[in-house]
């Protein structure tokens, strides 16, 4: 897969699960809070040096997500991840759960 395609599909799907988070915990459609989580997650992955090494961040070692923001992609990832499984292939979502399960 070309590695630019790759980096949108994992933008999109981090999109759509801070999306989701966002409208059924704090009853917005993308509120402060959790854009700044956004684009947070968006900076990383355009920042990426692993993509195209490895199958997505799954057994990436580079730190890429700071304590505190990690914190809050776990909880939307534990969140929507599940609810993701519906609406995109199960591959994608393994790995961004792999990414945030260590
Ligand atoms: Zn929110």
């Amino acid at each position: 897969m070309d590695i630019n395609l790759k980096k949108d599909k994992e933008k999109k799907i981090v999109k759509e699960m801070i999306l989701l988070y966002c409208k059924k915990k704090h009853k917005k459609n993308l509120c402060n809070e959790c854009n700044e989580v956004l684009q947070y997650a968006y900076k990383r992955i355009t920042n990426c040096p692993f993509t195209k090494e490895k199958t997505f961040c799954s057994n990436c070692k580079s730190p890429c997500y700071n304590s505190k923001m990690k914190e809050k992609i776990k909880t939307i990832m534990k969140f929507s991840g599940p609810r993701m499984l519906f609406y995109h292939p199960i591959l994608v979502i393994k790995h961004l759960f792999l990414n945030f399960k260590k």
